[in-house]
């Protein structure tokens, strides 16, 4: 857990929500609100999917990091940040670390792909490479925060990055009107918790559910036991949600608002990938497509129903991506 948390252990609410959509406002996109009879009509339901996977960076992770960057204060702006996530919260952070003119130290894993290392760096990061197998990556990122004054900015667990996750549902509801479901991806439920938040307040008879990969029902155990389950790190081509559990903030905002925690296989997933690019003509990563795969293979049943989808995020490589549709 960040410093910043342990003195501030109130959880955000939807307020927090508000201030994050106006610090961002001109500068993450305002996401378009996709639309398919196809869809509709093989659910009976209708469905309007948030396109986050054309967020600036490829993913929502950009709301929430930029909402964190943009809170830091005086010398705290001044000797910058560090993350450490091989995926789309390290380049959110260092993306938004440029715009603002804040130096970030980005810690990934030595055998992450060389293209990502570059991407990091392109967008102005420090990148310090561990050893996945012998480091501890939390170890180094407090080393570097005492060492350097650096704050550390957690991928998910974190009062700004959730109120920044949130607000691409405040938008999605605010354009298309009250919903029925709201349908979102889990890893470390950062994007779910600001989801529900926004949901909650914005069309209250709204049911909220999350989507975890099958091999990786972490957070699904803890829905229903009420209390945190730790898993290992789980097989699936949803590689955003291979996350080891829920967090301190992010379970207890879940776990009373949200409806039910469901799962879909990585066959699914590779349905929808296809789904998506032959049908929306759009370009979604596999952690991208958990919610929509709960919709479309009846795992969460919308007949009759307005249900609003986050697609999270659009960054798959090249290779992967025509790897998994050709199959
Ligand atoms: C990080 C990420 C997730 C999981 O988000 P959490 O806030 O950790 O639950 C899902 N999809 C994509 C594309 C992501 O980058």
């Amino acid at each position: 857990m960040s410093a910043q948390s342990q003195d501030n252990p109130a959880l955000p609410t939807y307020e927090d929500v508000v201030a994050a959509a106006g610090r961002i406002e001109g500068i993450a996109h305002r996401t378009p609100v996709l639309t398919s009879r196809t869809a509709d009509a093989k659910t009976g339901a209708t469905l309007f999917f948030k396109a986050e996977n054309l967020q600036r960076g490829g993913a929502f992770k950009f709301r929430g990091a930029y909402n964190a960057i943009a809170r830091l204060s005086g010398d705290a702006r001044k000797y910058g940040v560090v993350a450490f996530s091989s995926g789309n919260h390290a380049q959110a952070i260092a993306y938004a670390g440029q715009l603002q003119s804040v130096p970030t130290v980005i810690i990934m894993p030595q055998d992450a792909p060389p293209l990502k290392i570059a991407a990091t760096k392109a967008y102005g990061a420090e990148v310090v490479l561990f050893d996945r197998y012998k480091d501890d990556r939390e170890e180094i990122s407090r080393r570097l925060s005492t060492e350097r004054g650096l704050t550390q900015i957690p991928p998910y667990d974190h009062n700004d990055v959730i109120a920044g996750q949130g607000t691409a549902a405040k938008e999605l509801i605010e354009e298309v009107g009250p919903l029925d479901m709201l349908v979102a991806c889990v890893g470390g439920g950062g994007l779910l918790a600001g989801s529900a938040l926004a949901a909650k307040a914005l069309s209250p008879n709204c049911r909220i559910f999350g989507v975890e990969p099958e091999a990786g029902n972490d957070g699904q155990q803890s829905f229903r036991t009420g209390s945190i389950v730790k898993i290992g790190v789980p097989k699936t081509i949803a590689d955003g949600a291979q996350t080891p559990s829920l967090g301190q903030k992010t379970f207890p905002i879940i776990r009373a608002l949200a409806t039910d925690m469901v799962t879909v296989t990585d066959a699914m997933l590779v349905d929808t990938m296809r789904f998506f690019f032959e049908r929306m003509k759009i370009v979604v990563e596999p952690t991208g497509c958990l919610a929509a795969s709960a919709v479309l293979n009846g795992v969460v049943p919308t007949a009759g129903k307005r249900v609003g989808i986050i697609v999270s995020g659009g960054n798959v490589d090249p290779k992967a991506l025509a790897g998994l549709l050709a199959d």
